[in-house]
Formats: C-alpha cells, structure tokens, sequence
C-alpha cells in the first residue's frame, strides 16, 4: 500500500496508510525533523445529517464531545492538558464532514492523541453541561448574526427545496436545540453516525512509521465499528428553484450574485472540469470579463467560484461587487456575465488553457515545499481521504491529468439563465423592507424579496452579443497566453556559507539585502521591497485620505498584472502601513525576476504620469469605493472594531480615526498632484531570498537605484511611529457606541497592561511564557464557568519593541463595565493564587515546553523569508532569535518571571477600549475620543 501513495520529490517525510481492524483509515506521517506533532480526524457527517426538528444538532455534538470521556471525565482535560504543552486545538462542522485536530509539542503527542481519540469511544455528554454548551453554540451564531454572508447563505439554504435535507440551519441555537429531550437525541445521533468505518484519521510527529503506526492502532483500535454506510445527500436540493431574490445588506456595499446549479464531478478531478470553467470565466487578465467590467465603472469586483452543495450537486457562482452605476445597470452586467459565457462556448474548450493550468499545477507539487503549519497541512489531507482514491490523497488536488472538453462542455450547458438563481444583495432595499413582497428569513431574520426572473433580464441575456463598451474601447475575448510562465528550474550552485541576510548594498535612496538560501535547494525566491515615499501623509488628514485612494487607484490600474503572475504561482502580498507601503512576493525565481522589473517600472511611470492612469469615471468608482470603506468600516463586527480602534490609538503619527477621514472631499486635480509628489522623495529597503545569487541581487537593486535617482530625491525625512506613553497607575479608557449597525447583538472589551520599553528581545518571551500560564485558567473562568461569551482568550502585542498584555473578551449577555469589572476580579484571584502557587519546577515545566514548540524550524523558503523580512520592516534585524531562543529562556528565572508579572500589574498602566451595544449601555459615556493628552515613547526603531 505505502508504494502506492504518489508524494511530491521535494517531500521528505515518510507516509504510510493503515486500516486499523475496526476498518479506522489511518494516514501516519513521520517526520523527524518536527518540534510539533499534530492530529486530525474527519467524519464524512455534517449538518445535512441534521433531523429537521433538531437543526445543529451536529454542531452541538461536535461542542459536547469535548466535555469529557469516561477515560478523562474531567470537562477541560482536553483542553487543559494541550494548552499546558504549547499546542492547539478545534474542530468544526460542514454540510457533510466534521473535523477535529490539534497540536502538540512532540513529547505530549501520545498523551494528547489518547485524551483526543476518548471523544470517539466514550464521550460523557454529561447532563450538566448540555446547558451551557447550547449557550455556547448559541454565542456563535450571535457572532455571525450581523454578517452579510452568513445572513445570505442562510437565504440561499431556504431558497431550497423544504423537503431536501440541504434545507438545514447547520450552526443552530436555542431556538432548534433548547428542547427537553436535546439530550437523547444527541446520544442517538452520536450512535446512528459515529462509527469507525466513517472516520478517516491522519496522525503526523516525529516518531517513526512503524512506531507510529502501532500507538495509533493501540488508541484507535477501541473506536466501534457499528458498520454503518456513509450517509448520502442525493436529490438536487434546487431543482426549479430558479428566481431573482433581493436581499437587504448591513455593509455600504451592492453584491451582485450568479449561482447556477451543476452535477458534481469530484469523481472527474483528474480533468478538473469546474476549474477549467472558473479560471476561463473568473480571469482577470486582458480581454476577460473582470477587466473589462472594472474598466467600464460597473463593477469593482468579480471572482468566479464553484462549492460540493451535497453528492448529487454543486454550483457555479458568481460573486460580483457592483458600483452604483452597476448597481442601477445590473441587468447589463448580467448581458456581460452571458456575452463571455457565448464566446467561450463560440471558441471552444481549449487545450492549451488546459495545459496552461496543469503546467503550473504539476510545478507547484513537483517542487512542493512543507507546509508552514502541521494543523493545517493534515486537515487538507484528512479531507483528502474522503475525497481521493489513496493513492491521490496529496496529489489528487494536483492531478490535472486528464483534459476533459465534454465535461466542460456539459457544465458550460448548465450555464443558462434557465438553471440561474440572482440574488441582488444592497443596503438600499431596507427603504422597501415593511412592503407586502418582503419576507424574513427565520434565523438571522433578513429581510428580503422573491420574485420571477424578469422577460428584460432574459431579453438582454438573449441579445448579450450585441451589448458593447460604452466608456473605453474594451472587449471581451479569451485571454492570451501567460508570460510569467517559469521556464527555468535551475538551481544556483554557487556557495554561500552565509546564514543570515548580509547587507549588499547602500546609498541614500536603498539598502538591500540578500540572502542565497542553502536550507531549501529549489528554484524558487522571494523579494520584499519596502517604500518610505513623500511622508505627508502620515502627519496630514487630508493626505491620509489621498494616500488611501492612491493605494486604490495604483493597485486596481496594475491587477492584470497581478493575476498573471498569479495564475503562474506567485503569491504576493501589497500592504499600506502607517508611514510606508510593502511588497511582498514569492514563486519561481524565474517568474519573480521579470514580475520584479515590471513592478518596478510600472511603479515608475504610474507616478511620471498619473493622468494616463486614472480616467474620470473610475476616479469617481473609486471615490465612492472609498467613502464605503470608510462607512463599512463602522459595521465591523465589535471584534474587529476593538482590534482597529486598538491601533488607532496607540499610535501617535499612525491612521486618523475613521470618524475624521470620513469628512475629507477630494478632487481629481488634488490627486494628480498628490501623486505626482508621492515619490518625488524615496527610501527603500530591499530584500532578495532563496535561489537567487548575489550578482542578480545587486543587478536588480541598482537597476532601482538608476531607476529612482533619476526621478527622486533621497527621504530623508521619514516620521517615526511613536506609540502611546501609559503612566503607573494610570487608565486610558476610550468608549464607542455601536449605532451603525442595529443588527449586532455583542459588545467587546479589551484590557491592554502596557510594559516597559525596551530593546532586549528576551522581554518578548517573557510576555509569551505569561501568555502560556494565563490564557487556560483566564478562558475557563470567564469563558466556561462565568460564560461571558464565545471569544474570551488573553494575547501579547509588540509594536515597536514596546509590549501589551491582553485580555479580551465579545459578550452579547454583560456590558462592557461588567466584564471589565469580571477581569479584574479574575486578575486579583490569579496573582494571589495560580501565580503565587506556581512551583519552580512548573515553570521550568512551562518553559521547556514553550521552547520546544518556538524552536520548530523553518518549514519553507517562504515562511523563512517572510520572518526575515518582518525584521527588516520593522528594522530590528534579529535575524538570529531561534538560535539565541535557548539562551534567551534560560536566562529567565523563576523569580525574575514573578517579579515581571507582579510589576506589569501592579504598575497598572492600563488601556481600556469599549465597544458597546447600546443595549447593554447603562452608564454616561465620557470617552469617545482620540487620547491626546498623553506622552509618547521615542521610537527606537526608525530608520535613519
Ligand atoms: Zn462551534
């Protein structure tokens, strides 16, 4: 069987397949070289599986299966015992597959895997806890309650066929599972589909196969076998389904969207007909739909996509965000959906699309690297086994073997108005809501409306071919071949004894760095390039607001680009900070070195002549694209609203509140100017890794340098980033009451204790190994026993070598107050008891643990470029952390981790950021603004 198993060259681990006697499938991966084991197990059962009375009651069995075994009944064991040995844990559950996995450091593994495998032989589902876990699924449908795709989805599932088990509300709450029988039923459910034979387990540490293969078939052997069949979902849940449904969103934003539903061909994956279809029609190169559509000012999104709905069927769908001139033209983008559905049908399947894309595919698993993360790599795989023959568990997501024009063909037959469900989604219907047509959905309880497709939306779509450009000379084609296509494979011979990225290069304008990697021998590179431009913008409001619209208008005009290198392996990643913008890219060194040069030079005449870039009527799109994401940006869910505001106040110079930027009015000659100066003053740092020699290296950097000088001045000039100066004793409390969106039902607090400044790394372990005895005994308080909410859970934050503890928590039960006043109750008890109690030799427990997880190395070239790379960024350049982290621990002694933890809180600088609900709002506000009257940390990170 092992033999059988098709592996990648580049992977090096061994893989072996068991079935255990009670017919557990088993995928045992060894791999010597791990710090982390990890388990995952998949069940081919889901929410489909759902008895119509008890919608989410899979779900809820997923919930109730960590609360205790007869083996290890007490409720958190699990839990306790994985976050105690530096590991992880989760689980959840899909129309038809629940998963569950975690990680652990190596020594643990055996112990974790035993206390994980109880949940499939002698679960309790103890009474006591049936409560409090119903409210626990129930916080997590408050969570996404407020969501526009969540909200939708639940649409799309009662837009089905009521007698169709697709028809299920998979995540459930009180509502389906607050019933006094709920427990006998979850004792029936468990017995009816919990069953070895359904179960496929993938088990990856350090040990060997053999030895591996035996523990597991010690543990695993015990899960029964009652010889059930995989349950099968095999109707067309939509069948004459087919109409047009208003949807009323939350967000400022119009969606337009396309779902026509298909037979499923996962049995075909070696032809990848759905792929094959949504590459052609989700293109956005030249010639394809998304281009032309954002040319034109119609939309300024569009992705194509197809999802399993169940063994029978899947979709094809279109997710298309609108501007308003799209909005109001709707019915013309769908003519425009169908003109580029006619001409590929016109033109044919073809080959050499096909190829193109397998050409990639077979690249990217003959030169597959490891997985950055072991959860997630064995979640993919335990997936897989239900998926793909064994022998193509890893390559079957590869395979492109086989080209398959009938079945394109067939799928392209499906795409017609006749097998089309729209759904026009816009917060612009709420004006319409109380009318007759209106509906409500049961759970999330969204309004909306149901209506027959119209005679003119099939009239357009009949005459499709005639529709033309109306604002730029576009047309809608097949696209042409790809140029960023890797052709060489080499790998450099050249030696390099360096470890470390060594600087190659320096004048006024760059410095850049360069490391040839030696560690993992394949043609493929990285480059990261750092711009500090003109710093206006940093310091000035309405410049703030130019800044965004530039990072808008520049990335929209060069996203052809993008998705061609893209589509040829590259990943790259584009991101606006506070005072610089980065760019990040990563694939076969062949490709990168020409994607770099057109960068660069596209970079260099975006900004030479902006007007030929920018035309009126986009200008205007993105303008209104802006004012929405400023408006949206108030409709985040109170979780991200605390993450955002967090930043936006800690920092002096950083991002304006959004509150500001909203006011801002900008015109098109304001941007022109705006552009023309931005990077008339440069800095830059460079950074070249992986297969790529120092002689290229230095060729492309003073290609920049020849580049830039010529266009810029040297910054310099560059704003440092100060961040906020806390007091002993003092308290910054800033509130926020949520108005914007009356759908969301939660409030969220978050507690940060601010540190000293420093520049010694070893204080960043510090604040990890308090984070490591915290976070259980914090989220078993507040979150099991006191069940303030779904996220409870304690973090550490660094910015700019100055660190925050803390605490936070999203309830939609207590106000902000009361959990800010729960915490420091928790606090008080856990510094007189926990820490006060904690041993010497627990912590040094704690420590070991902590290192063997932080020393796991590098996985791949990217991931080591990328830590790299951050250190660049922020200029702090520790390259060498995971070689001196051994030295760093041990350095920290039990007494001095105690006197650090007693001083962080006892100091008390302490931030305090209130999101609230207005039902939960009992008190006056007093601080809804920026703090100002503060002082502020120098920053000792700026680049000089
Ligand atoms: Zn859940």
């Amino acid at each position: 069987m092992d033999q059988e198993l098709i592996i990648s060259p580049n992977d090096k681990r061994q893989y072996s397949l068991i079935t255990l006697p009670n017919q557990l499938e088993c995928l045992i991966i060894s791999d010597p070289n791990t710090k982390i084991s990890g388990a995952c197990l998949e069940i081919c059962v889901g929410w489909l599986d759902d008895p119509k009375e008890y919608q989410g009651i899979a779900h809820f069995c997923e919930h109730m299966l960590f609360m205790g075994s007869e083996k290890y009944p007490t409720q958190n064991d699990y839990t306790s015992f994985i976050q105690l040995h530096s590991g992880s844990y989760n689980a959840s559950t899909w129309l038809q597959r629940t998963k569950y996995h975690f990680s652990i450091e190596n020594d643990a593994f055996v112990g974790g895997l035993d206390r994980f495998a109880q949940f499939f032989i002698c679960p309790l589902f103890d009474s006591s806890c049936i409560e409090r876990e119903m409210n626990a699924v129930e916080s997590e449908f408050n969570l996404s309650l407020a969501d526009d795709q969540s909200r939708l989805w639940e649409i799309f599932v009662q837009q089905s066929d009521p007698q169709s088990t697709f028809n299920r509300f998979g995540c459930g709450n009180l509502l389906t599972l607050n019933k006094p029988e709920i427990r006998d039923q979850l004792l029936q459910f468990y017995d009816k589909y919990y069953c070895s034979s359904l179960m496929k387990l993938v088990v990856y540490t350090d040990k060997s196969t053999q030895e591996l293969g035996q523990i597991v078939h010690d543990i695993f052997s015990l899960v029964p076998n009652k010889g059930r069949k995989r349950p099968l979902h095999l109707d067309n849940p939509f069948k004459g389904q087919f109409s047009q449904v208003d949807v009323v969103g939350i967000k400022q934003e119009d969606y337009l969207f396309l779902n026509f539903v298909i037979p499923n061909y996962e049995k075909k994956y070696l032809g990848q007909p759905e792929s094959y279809i949504t590459h052609v029609l989700g293109h956005e190169g030249q010639n394809s739909l998304a281009s032309f559509l954002k040319d034109e000012g119609l939309v300024t999104e569009l992705i194509v996509g197809s999802q399993r709905l169940n063994d029978q069927v899947s979709e094809i769908y279109f997710e298309i965000s609108l501007t308003e001139e799209g909005f109001d033209n709707y019915e013309k983008v769908i003519g425009f959906v169908f003109q580029q559905i006619d001409k590929i049908k016109e033109k044919g399947v073809k080959k050499e699309i096909f190829d193109e894309i397998a050409q990639i595919k077979h690249l990217e698993f003959k030169f597959k690297e490891n997985s950055s993360s072991v959860l997630e790599y064995i979640e993919k795989l335990s997936e897989n086994m239900h998926k793909y023959p064994k022998n193509h568990i890893i390559y079957g997501d590869y395979a492109y073997e086989q080209f398959d024009p009938e079945s394109v063909n067939e799928i392209l037959g499906y795409l017609n108005p006749n097998n089309m469900i729209i759904f026009l989604r816009s917060p612009s219907f709420a004006e319409d809501k109380d009318d007759e047509d209106f509906m409500q959905e049961t759970y999330c309880k969204t309004k909306y409306r149901k209506q027959q497709i119209s005679n003119e939306i099939f009239q357009i779509i009949k005459n499709s071919n005639n529709l033309k450009a109306e604002k730029t000379h576009k047309i809608i084609d097949i696209f042409p071949p790809n140029i960023y296509i890797p052709q060489n494979f080499d790998v450099i011979q050249e030696k390099d004894e360096n470890q470390y990225p060594i600087k190659i290069f320096e004048n006024d304008y760059i410095r850049c760095f360069h490391l040839k990697d030696n560690q993992f021998p394949i043609c493929k590179g990285s480059f990261g390039i750092q711009l500090f431009p003109n710093q206006d913008f940093v310091i000035d409001q309405n410049e703030r607001v130019l800044f965004d619209l530039w990072s808008n208008i520049f990335y929209s005009q060069f996203e052809e680009t993008l998705y061609n290198a893209e589509c040829a392996g590259l990943s790259y990643n584009l991101d606006s900070a506070y005072n610089f913008v980065a760019f990040k890219v990563h694939g076969f060194n062949d490709s990168i070195f020409k994607f770099y040069k057109d960068f660069i030079q596209y970079l260099l005449d975006f900004h030479k002549q902006p007007k030929k870039y920018v035309k009126k009527h986009i200008f205007q799109v993105q303008i209104d694209d802006l004012q929405d994401r400023y408006e949206n940006y108030f409709m985040k869910s109170p979780y991200d609203l605390n993450a955002s505001y967090w930043k936006c106040l800690i920092y002096k110079s950083g991002k304006f509140m959004k509150e500001q930027l909203r006011e801002v009015e900008i015109k098109m000659n304001d941007f022109i100017q705006f552009t023309e100066k931005l990077f008339k003053t440069i800095r830059m740092q460079i950074y070249f890794h992986g297969n790529i020699s120092k002689d290229t290296a230095l060729n492309l950097c003073q290609l920049t340098n020849q580049i830039f000088s010529e266009f810029s001045e040297p910054n310099k000039q560059i704003q440092p980033l100060q961040i906020i100066k806390i007091q002993k004793n003092q308290t910054f409390i800033f509130e926020k009451l949520i108005t914007e969106n009356p759908e969301e039902p939660n409030s969220g607090l978050r507690i940060s204790y601010q540190g000293d400044q420093s520049l010694d790394p070893t204080l960043n372990l510090y604040f990890d190994l308090l984070n490591s005895i915290i976070s259980d005994p914090f989220e078993n308080q507040l979150r099991t026993n006191e069940q303030l909410g779904y996220v409870v859970y304690t973090t550490k934050s660094n910015r700019r070598g100055i660190h925050f503890f803390n605490f936070i928590i999203i309830s939609e039960t207590k106000s902000t107050k009361q959990i800010a006043n729960r915490i420091d109750i928790f606090l008080q008890s856990f510094l007189a008891q926990e820490l006060a109690q904690l041993k010497e030799d627990q912590f040094e427990k704690v420590k070991l643990s902590y290192y063997k997880d932080q020393s796991q190395d590098y996985q791949n070239l990217n991931e080591k470029f990328k830590d790299f790379w951050n250190e660049i960024l922020i200029n702090q350049n520790d390259f060498d952390k995971k070689q001196k982290l051994k030295e760093r621990i041990d350095s920290i002694t039990h007494e001095k981790f105690l006197n650090f933890a007693h001083n962080l809180f006892k100091d008390s600088k302490r931030l305090e950021i209130h999101i609230i609900n207005q039902k939960h709002l009992d008190w006056e506000l007093e601080h809804q603004e920026k703090i100002t009257e503060c002082e502020w940390h120098n920053d000792l990170f700026q680049l000089n």
